[in-house]
């Protein structure tokens, strides 16, 4: 199952072996170059550096090591191009290398510009920043510092304090000043907010977080305390369905979703198994053996961001998305909204000018599959009902 995404070890040990083949999200894979391996902090070199992290650079996998997994790192890959998706849900066993995905795709993106000392690191550029920020800019004077791409992890059984931030006790009672203390998703900005076992999480918080994620901002009224600041994050809840479910509600405002497996066949377990152990031994040379893939992907996903909103959705292709997600009888438009957008992303990331129906058949399963109803007399997974849906509406695949 070499397909053009990439084959490669996930350190955890799984592999796709359920993921649609299609993408290109590769480029070469070969192993090469001769310069250092790119750790985070040298990754700031893609950019003019003005102060270096302090904290040590930790070898991530690399992203295009990973076998297999295509419908995964397609869809992490269309969410970091687009970041208004709504997000990724992953499903699947324990152990499939889902989190490391997600740090293996931060790793690679391009370090962020960074006005030092902000909690929330905000682009110097954007206009969504915090109000420091924005008076440190009135003034012109704004030091910048360039910082790898957070990937933050949300534990289960965090408080919305934690989440959300709060009163800064300590400074309440020391001074008497009533400052905010920055929570999770101040951290998240600009970067990943990975919750593992998002079905065991609260629906309330999960339904803060999906507001948050889509607005771009965190707004906390309480303890006295007005704040907004900005918290853009691409949110990647992974799940265990046998542990717990989503109530639809919740499923339908995800993004995309996908299915990870464990990798039956032999061959590909084995493949997973040679690259973990390389990667544990020396990951020095395994980084810098995949340095010139990860960077492929790289320069996809930061082209595609910039040409994202050129990319040309024809009347044709909307009506083949709609048609699709009525016979599917997903409710509401968001299937529809969702599809266009993440084909969009991936003709982008393919560097294909037009939205085609391919696109379409390629991320259908990923943008709808948490958005069927139950069918109790249809025992198909859902995945494969939007597979049977697409030959239904669209014929067999030319
Ligand atoms: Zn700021």
């Amino acid at each position: 199952m070499l397909d053009s995404f990439q084959q490669g070890g996930l350190p955890n040990g799984s592999a796709g072996s359920g993921s649609s083949g299609s993408g290109t999200l590769g480029a070469s894979q070969r192993a090469a170059g001769t310069k250092s391996p790119r750790t985070e902090a040298a990754k700031a070199a893609d950019q003019p550096t003005k102060s270096v992290p302090t904290r040590p650079a930790r070898i991530v996998y690399p992203f295009s090591a990973i076998v297999g997994q295509d419908e995964m790192k397609r869809a992490l890959a269309i969410a970091a191009v687009d970041s208004k998706l709504g997000g990724v849900l992953v499903f699947g066993d324990r152990g499939t290398g889902k989190s490391t995905a997600v740090r293996a795709l931060a790793g690679l993106l391009p370090a962020m510009r960074s006005v030092c000392n902000c909690a929330y690191h905000c682009d110097p550029e954007d206009s969504n920043i915090c109000p420091a920020c924005a008076a440190k800019k009135a003034t012109g004077r704004v030091k910048t510092e360039v910082v790898p791409v957070p990937v933050v992890d949300l534990p289960l059984g965090a408080t919305e304090d934690r989440v959300v931030g709060s009163l800064d006790l300590e400074r309440a009672i020391t001074t008497g000043e009533k400052a905010f203390e920055p929570g999770i998703l101040a951290r998240a900005n600009r970067g990943f907010l990975y919750i593992d076992e998002v079905n065991l999480l609260e629906d309330h918080l999960v339904d803060l977080l999906i507001d948050v994620a889509a607005s771009g901002q965190n707004v906390v009224e309480r303890d006295g305390l007005s704040v907004v600041h900005p918290a853009r994050f691409v949110l990647v809840g992974s799940g265990n369905p046998e542990e717990g479910e989503l109530r639809p509600q919740l499923l339908d405002r995800f993004g995309l979703s996908v299915e990870v497996t464990t990798p039956t066949d032999v061959p590909t377990r084995i493949e997973i198994v040679k690259r973990r152990d390389a990667f544990e031994n020396d990951p020095v040379q395994f980084a810098e053996n995949w340095r010139k893939a990860d960077e492929a992907i790289r320069r996809r996903v930061v082209a595609a961001r910039k040409r994202l909103m050129l990319i040309d959705v024809p009347d044709q292709v909307l009506e083949q998305v709609s048609a699709l997600c009525a016979h599917l009888g997903t409710d509401g438009l968001r299937g529809e909204l969702t599809l266009m957008r993440a084909a969009r992303a991936w003709a982008a990331y393919l560097g294909d000018k037009t939205v085609g129906l391919k696109h379409v058949r390629e991320l259908a399963p990923s943008a709808l599959r948490h958005r069927l109803r139950r069918d109790p007399l249809d025992d198909m997974g859902s995945g494969s009902r939007v597979s049977r849906a697409l030959g239904e509406v669209f014929g067999p695949v030319a």
